[in-house]
């Protein structure tokens, strides 16, 4: 653990770069430092503050007395077969969240990002909601997944994309995302395009309508897991106070505002919710959007009663959907063997250190 004073400095990247400007200026550097701090932070992939040659000797030692660069410690690092990597990270107050590097062929580099420590949707077949919400991740720890991860890549290796689908249900949290997304879009952060970030959403209609009044056209997902009101409700606790119907008009909305068609993801659990009724009917529900549809078959989470359902079981689902004239995809399976479903491999060291130490409340 760090020292109380350590854990009490301030996060560099919870700074605006606004922010960040005017406390350089204050200092008396010219206005440029700040872009050259943030092109060793996000391009250089800079471990350190001394690392940062072109800044001034003082000016390194007063970022180091002021602010920390990092704020979290890997707790656990796997590496799949796959090249899919997966970090384990522990914030200052000892809480942990996972993030995922996913490559796929020579030049898609996704990174997954959590928003929230566990979650309070509750989804039946999630870790991560398991244990309830703890707290919302700040825009500098969501920020700092991004850079542990960029880390881990070659140095001829570019992320990206970015999928806001780790721990946590991200439009609870938008007021750290939304700042996080700005600086990892803009060009003194990362440069990418809106449209190479996807945010995953239970789907929370006053959420959906803030994204859409904000003309930045990201990526919107919303796991809907069920066709009927009764079916996901049992499935998406928190459906009980929204409804299918708010869902789908908020995301009309965003498809209106933005232009950009949604995905719809729909975990498949095997006897629950996967069958070629269940198909027809979401279907019908979702053609007039002429969304895309993305299957997931469920990743099984230790102590859950749900199961995968077999291939074929799968394909006649696909075809289903596609006789309804709906674009449907079934998501590969990433990752394998290094838990790198969302909440699992936290969950597992939660409950390896409750194992640990019993005497902690
Ligand atoms: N709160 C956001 C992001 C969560 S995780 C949301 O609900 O979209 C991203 C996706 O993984 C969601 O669609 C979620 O339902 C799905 N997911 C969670 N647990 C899963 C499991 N065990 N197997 C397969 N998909 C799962």
């Amino acid at each position: 653990m760090s020292s109380c004073s350590a854990a009490q400095t301030p996060h560099l990247l919870n700074l605006s770069p606004e922010e960040l400007a005017a406390w350089l200026q204050a200092g008396g550097q010219p206005a440029y430092r700040a872009g050259q701090l943030l092109q060793w932070v996000f391009h250089h992939r800079a471990e350190s503050f001394q690392q940062m040659s072109n800044l001034p000797g003082e000016l390194r030692r007063r970022l180091e007395q002021n602010y920390r660069l990092w704020t979290t410690r890997p707790l656990a690092h796997r590496r799949a077969p796959d090249g899919t990597e997966k970090l384990l990270l522990q914030l200052a107050d000892g809480h942990s969240v996972e993030c995922v590097l996913l490559r796929q062929g020579p030049q898609r580099r996704t990174v997954c990002i959590s928003t929230q420590v566990g979650c309070a949707m509750g989804c039946v077949f999630c870790a991560s909601g398991l244990d309830g919400v703890v707290r919302n991740l700040t825009r500098g720890e969501i920020l700092e997944q991004v850079l542990r991860l960029q880390q881990l890549l070659e140095a001829e290796e570019r992320l990206s994309h970015v999928v806001v689908m780790g721990m946590g249900e991200p439009l609870a949290n938008l007021d750290e995302l939304l700042p996080a997304l700005d600086l990892l879009t803009s060009p003194q952060g990362l440069g990418l395009s809106h449209r190479r970030v996807t945010i995953s959403t239970v789907g929370l209609p006053r959420g959906i309508r803030r994204l859409a009044e904000l003309d930045r056209p990201y990526h919107l997902a919303v796991s809907l897991h069920a066709p009927s009101d009764s079916l996901r409700t049992q499935l998406v606790p928190v459906n009980r106070s929204i409804g299918l119907e708010a869902v789908l008009e908020a995301v009309e909305e965003y498809f209106r505002a933005t232009g950009r068609r949604v995905t719809f993801e729909y975990v498949l659990l095997g006897g629950v919710n996967d069958s070629p009724q269940a198909a027809r009917q979401l279907g019908r529900l979702l053609r007039p959007l002429r969304p895309l549809v993305n299957l997931i078959p469920y990743n099984p989470v230790a102590g859950l009663p749900y199961r995968t359902p077999d291939e074929q079981r799968v394909r006649r689902f696909v075809q289903e959907l596609q006789r309804q004239g709906v674009q449907v995809q079934v998501r590969r399976r990433k990752g394998a063997g290094i838990e790198a479903a969302c909440g699992q491999l936290r969950r597992r060291h939660v409950q390896q250190q409750t194992a640990e130490s019993p005497a902690k409340p």
